[in-house]
């Protein structure tokens, strides 16, 4: 079986700050991998790389087999495949909902306006967000708004969904409705890699759990053998901090 993203050796710097060290990720299609590692350990970072929001340094990043550290390699095709769900949610506040989630669809991948408008009220039922289609993004609470922002990057269909912290900045209570949504997600067998502070959601939800800390993986395991039998003191150290 071949990984549907394969890293080797990534290495990333800014300027004299070396914050990824070599770096070495294999995710399988239908996985769900749970990043996890204290603030500044280069989490944004990795996940950024992979859709090359950040150049790498050195080392390969191989996404559907294409490489694309490989100057040759389109990025933006490799991209359509990539979803991104980010801390901030990043939605454009002078569309609506409808024409957030239509946006990508109709100008990069030239889809038929009605049936754009016909899947982006199919993903807003997923996410539990049917009566939106018409709303201002601004009229959305913080929860609703990163929903939409996962009904938008479902829309273009792709086939890895990377999560950068995508509950950080919401007010506890709109929490729940976003893991639900994730999970379902984990459910249907999409490919996902989640930077989270949810340990719930981590253990209920991860095939894998990935420990970053000074820009290395120091750990990775099932959340049973990552929660319970951590090895690595660094690890300890920060289940005990999280936990
Ligand atoms: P995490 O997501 O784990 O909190 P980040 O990947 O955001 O960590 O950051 C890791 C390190 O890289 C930090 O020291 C941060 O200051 C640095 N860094 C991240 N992005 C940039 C950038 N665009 N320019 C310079 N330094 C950066
Ligand atoms: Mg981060």
């Amino acid at each position: 079986m071949t990984a549907k993203v394969k890293v080797t050796n990534l290495v990333k710097t800014f300027g004299n700050n070396e914050v990824l060290k070599g770096i070495n990720l294999e995710v399988q299609n239908n996985e769900v991998v749970v990043v996890i590692g204290p603030s500044g350990s280069g989490k944004s970072t990795l996940l950024r790389t992979l859709n090359k929001l950040e150049a790498p340094t050195s080392g390969d990043i191989i996404i559907d087999g294409m490489n694309i550290a490989d100057p040759k390699t389109d990025i933006n095709k490799v991209r359509e495949n990539i979803g991104m769900v980010f801390q901030h949610f990043n939605l454009f506040n002078n569309l609506s909902v409808s024409e957030n989630i239509m946006l990508a669809p109709v100008e990069l991948k030239k889809e038929d306006k009605q049936a754009a408008a016909e899947h982006a009220k199919r993903l807003l039922k997923t996410v539990g967000l049917e009566s939106k289609f018409d709303a201002t993004v601004q009229s959305l609470s913080g929860g609703q708004q990163q929903r939409v922002a996962i009904a938008r990057a479902l829309a273009m269909d792709p086939d890895v969904m990377l999560f950068d912290e995508p509950t950080s900045a919401l007010d506890p209570e709109m929490v729940g409705d976003v893991l639900a949504v994730m999970k379902n997600l984990a459910k249907q067998g999409m490919t996902m890699i989640v930077v989270t502070h949810e340990m719930g959601f981590a253990k209920e939800v991860a095939d894998r759990v990935v420990f970053v800390d000074d820009g290395n993986i120091q750990e990775q395991g099932t959340p049973d053998e990552m929660f319970n039998h951590p090895k690595n003191p660094r690890l300890q150290d920060f289940l005990d901090k999280v936990l």
